[in-house]
């Protein structure tokens, strides 16, 4: 089989590719369940596009019902039986860091196929998807050996009662299409660390770096059937949420399936945690370092072409600092690099897909005709490329019932706003449905710390923003999600409580 077997012209991959990511994207690319790589059942395949032409650069099988099957089949077995089974906790370690030293080891490939599927800059592929993918799977190659019950002290005579932490069992894992292998990386290391075994399942639009991880994890020695990656569209998610075989599902991408997959969760008693949208507030205080502000609250959007569910897009300035923040943002929009993710010179990417883009613009439209000024920004760009560019955009109200102020837009767009007082500020920030991550900068410890305390969200940043690591919890309040990601608490999400009573 040729490496273009599976499509009918081989696609031209763009003279920046390294020859390992080269060779893996030129593929044939197939589903990985158990030990096998296989065609979709029935053979069907789709395309991923480059969003920096709108090319094709590879096929990839689609997994339909028949394949949903097989792959929770090979999970279910993994889990019940097998050396992952049996495993010592101090073997799940020892598999868990090998992966991480693999990915290490793979660094500029993946990264440059990240960057290449979802449009990324490469360098942030790097430093951030890449190095954050590692980091992850090191702080839970720690954990499984850490994972114990306890001897409770009962009232009962006579009697020993404890508890064990078990592996909830098969796990769904659905991501999307921003953070493709971060994204994976965030939940299956938690699942495996817990003793879990998975079925993947990456976005119609990113596929590759998920296919990839999961050959790694079989290289390093994981045991057939504890990873298996499917690649499909939102009908493969659903056939995985609706399998008898899932014990537990997670799942990050839009708040629309997220309610659908919670409603079909509560009705079956499934396990799930949900990572959803947001509207994050970003608050500037009068006595701030407006030059530190205006840089992080420029990158709290404009990171990743806007498409992070923390993203600070609601703004709020102090009234007689608007002008000078609004001129030190617009000065850097207008100073930034658009280009292709491989493009070592590019800072902002473009937005993932034609139907990114086009609801990104929708809403650029949207905040015209509501009347919202645009500041900077407001149009698409590179047009001639045949890429998803948008320039980065900034506008200004006075509104906060606009749609632009209101809904998620997942792209590079800011709206600004003016504030008079901090009751008023907080008060404001707060009224969203979601509340997944809010920021504030400021000089005033006190300001600071109450306003920290006063924001309905699950990430407060003072005098920052986006800062991650795997031991810090992450996830929403409200409409943001069910339950956190990274640490304890993501761990927790991956085991279950047993209760042993013992009488002597
Ligand atoms: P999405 O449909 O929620 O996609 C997320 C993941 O869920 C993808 O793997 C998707 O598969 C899968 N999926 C879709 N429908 C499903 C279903 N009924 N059951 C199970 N799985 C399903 O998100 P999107 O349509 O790509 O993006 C739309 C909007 O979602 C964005 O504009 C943004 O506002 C938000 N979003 C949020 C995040 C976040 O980090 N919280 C990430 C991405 C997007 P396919 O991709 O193959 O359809
Ligand atoms: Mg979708």
């Amino acid at each position: 089989m040729t490496a273009a077997a599976d499509t009918a012209t081989p696609p031209v991959l763009p003279e920046a590719l390294g020859s390992a990511a080269r060779a893996f994207v030129a593929g044939p690319h197939r589903l990985l369940i158990g030990s096998e790589r296989l065609q979709a059942a029935d053979g069907r395949m789709f395309s991923t596009l480059d969003p920096a032409t709108g090319r094709e650069i590879a096929r990839v099988p689609q997994a339909g019902e028949q394949d949903v099957e097989r792959a929770v089949q090979a999970a279910r077995a993994a889990f019940a039986e097998g050396p992952w089974a049996t495993m010592a906790a101090a073997g799940r370690e020892r598999l868990i860091s090998a992966l991480a030293d693999a990915v290490e080891e793979h660094a500029d490939e993946l990264a440059q196929i990240e960057s290449l599927d979802n449009g990324k800059p490469v360098a942030l592929a790097q430093f951030v998807d890449v190095a954050g993918t590692a980091a992850h799977l090191r702080y839970f190659a720690g954990w499984p050996t850490k994972i114990e019950g306890g001897v409770l002290p009962v009232g009962a005579p006579n009697m020993l009662c404890y508890t064990r932490r078990e592996p909830v069992g098969v796990c769904a894992q659905i991501v999307p299409w921003n953070f493709p292998l971060l994204m994976a990386a965030w939940k299956i290391a938690p699942a495996l660390a817990a003793g879990c075994t998975i079925v993947l399942k990456p976005a119609e639009q990113t596929p590759l770096s998920a296919l990839r991880l999961g050959e790694l994890a079989l290289e390093v020695g994981f045991p057939p059937g504890v990873l298996n990656v499917l690649t499909g569209d939102g009908e493969t998610g659903a056939a995985l949420v609706d399998h008898r075989g899932i014990d537990k599902i997670a799942f990050t991408g839009s708040t629309e399936v997220g309610r659908e997959i919670g409603a079909k969760a509560g009705r079956a008693l499934k396990r799930v945690t949900l990572e959803l949208g947001g509207k994050s507030p970003n608050i500037i205080l009068p006595d701030a370092d407006i030059e530190a502000a205006v840089k992080g609250s420029y990158q709290a959007i404009y990171f990743n072409s806007g498409q992070a569910c923390n993203a600070g897009s609601r703004l709020f300035v102090p009234a007689e600092r608007f002008d000078e923040v609004m001129s030190g943002l617009v000065s850097q929009a207008a100073n930034a690099r658009l280009g292709p993710g491989l493009d070592p010179g590019t800072q902002l990417g473009p937005v993932v897909s034609a139907e990114q883009h086009e609801r990104v613009m929708g809403y650029i439209e949207a905040g015209r005709a509501e009347g919202a000024e645009v500041v900077a920004g407001g149009e698409a760009a590179l047009t001639d490329s045949g890429g998803y560019f948008i320039a980065p955009t900034l506008f200004s109200t006075t509104s906060d019932e606009l749609r632009i102020s209101r809904e998620e837009i997942f792209g590079p767009v800011l709206v600004a706003s003016p504030y008079e007082t901090l009751e008023e500020v907080a008060g404001r920030a707060n009224e969203s449905e979601y509340g997944l991550a809010a920021g504030v900068w400021t000089r005033d410890l006190s300001s600071a710390h109450r306003l920290a305390a006063m924001l309905r969200a699950g990430m407060v940043y003072i005098n920052t923003w986006g800062v991650v690591d795997p031991s810090a919890p992450f996830g929403g309040f409200k409409a943001s999600g069910v339950g956190r990601e990274h640490g304890r608490d993501g761990l927790e999400a991956y085991l279950e409580t047993k209760t042993v009573w013992a009488a002597l």
